[in-house]
């Protein structure tokens, strides 16, 4: 099976997953769509260094997937995100969450520096979104929070962290270039 697109990564776990769902043409399209998608997504994630192999294993090998409970989560991380949602009722939901399956944590030394990793207890839905809402978590403590924007391009709507400041596309490669040679094409094209 073609592995979906996974390209619009947002600098925060939390985010690459939230940014599972797209929009191309007007239409919505969920990346993570299937159990199989859903793995795939994690061993992206390995592969990208967001997730640890001991994360990867501990989801993929012990459990089973509830797409409604992973898509919901989703939807309302990206209200939240979006100003459509109570803080207060999505911190509750945060924290209940994460009710459903312990985290254990384990540092692993670089070199260069020591990484802090979570573990959840189970595999699985209940696994992946309490180490979702940790990390969800994270980003709120921190000011990352503040930094998040979602991307300019009127066709896109990921979610990123802006640690520049100046940062406009999620992806200059993708949103980036497709904005400047549409503006280039409009004043070629249209001004004058
Ligand atoms: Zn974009």
């Amino acid at each position: 099976m073609k592995q979906p697109d996974f390209t619009n990564l947002g600098d925060h776990l939390v985010l690459n997953f939230l940014n599972t769902l797209q929009h191309y043409r007007g239409q919505e399209i969920d990346l993570i769509d299937s159990p199989s998608h859903l793995v795939q997504w994690i061993l992206y994630m390995e592969q990208h260094q967001w997730l640890s192999a001991s994360q990867r294993e501990r989801l993929i090998t012990q459990g089973t997937w509830d797409l409604t409970q992973v898509q919901q989560f989703r939807q309302y991380g990206r209200a939240f995100l979006g100003g459509s949602a109570s803080r207060v009722l999505f911190f509750n939901y945060l924290s209940g969450v994460s009710q459903q399956c312990p985290l254990t944590f384990s540092l692993v030394d670089h070199g260069t520096h020591v990484e802090r990793i979570a573990v959840p207890n189970r595999g699985g839905t209940a696994g992946l979104l309490s180490l979702l809402s940790y990390d969800f978590m994270g980003l709120i403590t921190s000011d990352m929070l503040s930094r998040t924007k979602q991307c300019e391009s009127s066709r896109c709507i990921a979610y990123f962290v802006n640690r520049s400041g100046k940062r406009k596309w999620c992806s200059m490669e993708t949103c980036g270039n497709r904005q400047k040679s549409l503006r280039h094409y409009k004043r070629r094209y249209t001004s004058h």
